[in-house]
């Protein structure tokens, strides 16, 4: 049937693009490469039965070579290099007292909100790159990404990028002036649940036993918690409690930031100040309906939709009312048995910077991973949403 689905910002239709994939990587002329969100992980089980909060990152990394990509990495390995980025990006604006608060810019249901309706607030959103688009420019640009096979190399054809976002506003963000290019076509979690079942691979059944490939695939807990509400700034303060110093006197565990309840939430860091937590778009709009929102705060994390990613406009649909939680949960507790959980401890980011990009928000790693936003009214997304209505295919 066809299928039409809106995002939750409302601010776009999503357009579903597994036919061209399947049929990309059938052709098999580029060497291919699929990148993971952290909330697909987690829901994508809940599309072949399984009990939701199930975590079947080893059945998903398996399905998705049984559908024919030469190479799986995991979206979080950025997540923890926009953690390195973001929150050295962070620690500068503070040492000047510039542009505070920060406002973070992973979620681009919320830097659309911003561009169309509060242009005036700019300055303030972090210039760091998504993960997502993070990960497809280095896939595609980094000479680290090399090290894999020749197919790699520069100056050749290059590889063959998709992602797998719990997000229909991502498919607008790889469209993006500045990051577009970065990734070929990116699929919601629904998409990848229906190219699975298209081609009778019996998911459950399928092996948990199974690894990203690397580099490009290790990551921590922290990054694993960009997709809760919350999940974002905890990374943050994690890194930056290191940066600063103060990682021994400062918990690991930020309990007043998580949650899909809590429509703002906050917490005090020592030395630095308060942060706030916007619990999807409305919540935004609400603290910047209150006078003292700049004053309050040194940084301030939205996602669009309420409980973060996890309830994003492309996962599994749910008729289970404790869902979010139930999702929430699971993030959380991959989090809680990683072997490593601040950005910086991942050893392949440590060697990314060593070999390539030098150092946090070096000239190398804003080429790379940095971006710009503009004002703008909503005539482009208008004109998306006309060609999706005359594109739509059978999702
Ligand atoms: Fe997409 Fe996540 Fe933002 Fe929702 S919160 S619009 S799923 S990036």
């Amino acid at each position: 049937g066809q299928c039409t689905l809106v995002c939750p910002t409302g601010a776009l239709i999503e357009t579903p693009h597994w036919h061209e994939v399947v049929h990309t990587l059938d052709a098999h002329r580029r060497v291919s490469a699929v990148q993971v969100a952290p909330a697909t992980r987690v829901a994508i089980s809940e599309e072949f039965g399984m009990k939701p909060g199930t975590v079947s990152t080893g059945r998903m990394i398996n399905a998705l070579r049984e559908l024919g990509f030469d190479y799986v990495f995991d979206t979080n390995f950025a997540a923890d290099l926009t953690i390195m980025e973001e929150a050295n990006e962070f620690l500068t604006r503070f040492k000047n007292q510039q542009q505070l608060p920060l406002f973070t810019s992973c979620c681009p249901g919320w830097v659309n909100w911003v561009e169309i309706n509060r242009p005036d607030l700019l300055p303030h959103l972090s210039t760091t790159k998504s993960p997502q688009q993070m990960h497809g420019a280095l896939t595609k640009r980094a000479a680290f990404a090399r090290t894999l096979g020749s197919e790699f190399a520069e100056g050749k054809v290059e590889p063959y990028v998709v992602s797998v976002m719990p997000c229909t506003a991502k498919k607008d963000e790889s469209a993006r002036p500045g990051v577009s290019g970065d990734v070929d076509h990116v699929l919601t979690t629904r998409e990848l649940a229906r190219m699975i079942k298209a081609r009778g691979i019996a998911f459950g059944a399928l092996s948990e036993d199974a690894e990203f490939d690397n580099p490009l695939g290790e990551s921590t807990g922290a990054a694993q918690i960009f997709g809760a509400s919350g999940g974002v700034m905890e990374a943050v303060v994690r890194t930056a409690a290191h940066l600063i110093g103060k990682e021994d006197s400062m918990p690991l565990d930020w309990h007043q930031l998580r949650g899909v309840d809590t429509v703002i939430k906050e917490a005090e860091i020592p030395g630095v100040g308060k942060v706030a937590i916007c619990n999807g778009i409305a919540a935004a709009q609400q603290m910047l309906k209150t006078e003292n929102w700049r004053d309050d705060y040194v940084a301030i994390e939205v996602m669009a939709c309420v409980g973060g990613c996890l309830g994003g406009g492309g996962e599994p649909k749910s008729m289970d009312p404790l869902i979010l939680e139930k999702r929430m949960q699971a993030i959380y507790g991959i989090d809680k048995n990683a072997p490593r959980r601040r950005s910086y401890e991942n050893q392949d980011i440590q060697k990314l910077y060593k070999t390539e990009l030098e150092h946090p928000n070096s000239t190398k790693a804003h080429h790379l991973l940095h971006t710009h936003y503009a004002a703008r009214n909503s005539t482009r997304l208008l004109l998306m949403q006309f060609l999706d209505c005359v594109d739509r295919r059978d999702g």
